[in-house]
């Protein structure tokens, strides 16, 4: 997506670690006409897939999902993150370990807002190595619940997250793909 391809290029920085800095656009402050146009994408390109809940992790794909979710007319569930759980009997749980923060997490969401009726679409900011969509993916198949796709707006095509779904059958959409970073410069994949 050409509009967000521009974005990353003027607003990104690259960190080491391999990590895109984009927070005054994303991860802190949010560009809510940017996040529209970004739902707007995801709406479209998952437009035929009976898509019922979208599933998100607090916090940076929160604002991403509440707006496909808005284009898509369905709601969004954002599991929460925990640094251990106790009480789980009312939750569904996965572990995930934080890219960004090199630590595990618990992920959980209430029982009560999925069923095994439910269709859903997996959408998160970045795809790096695919710690979180595989935490999620736990959480669908504990509940019984078809994953239709994962929407990124940000993959890291060169870390193992792309494979990761891409092997698993499931549809991936990726609004910017980054091929490499080299010299601290954001090259994008060419399809
Ligand atoms: P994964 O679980 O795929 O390894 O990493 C994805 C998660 O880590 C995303 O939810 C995102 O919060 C964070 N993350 C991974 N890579 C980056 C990056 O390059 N920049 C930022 N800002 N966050 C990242």
């Amino acid at each position: 997506m050409k509009l967000l391809e521009d974005r990353i290029r003027q607003d990104g920085t690259v960190l080491p670690g391999n990590v895109l800095k984009v927070d005054n656009f994303l991860n802190h402050q949010v560009d809510p006409q940017l996040m529209d146009q970004l739902g707007a994408e995801f709406a479209r390109r998952f437009a035929d897939a009976g898509i019922t809940k979208i599933l998100t992790v607090e916090s940076s794909g929160i604002a991403p999902a509440v707006m496909t979710g808005l284009h898509l007319n369905v709601p969004v569930i954002f599991a929460r993150k925990h640094k251990s759980l106790t009480l789980t009997d009312h939750l569904y749980t996965a572990k995930v370990f934080s890219y960004t923060k090199q630590v595990n997490n618990d992920i959980s969401i209430d029982r009560r807002f999925l069923s095994p009726e439910d269709r859903v679409l997996i959408i998160d900011d970045f795809l790096a190595n695919g710690q979180a969509v595989q935490g999620l993916l736990d959480i669908a198949r504990t509940a019984q619940i078809e994953v239709a796709g994962v929407g990124v707006v940000i993959e890291k095509r060169f870390q193992k997250g792309h494979k990761l779904v891409v092997d698993a059958g499931i549809q991936l959409e990726a609004l910017a793909s980054i091929a490499a970073f080299e010299d601290n410069t954001v090259i994008f994949a060419e399809d």
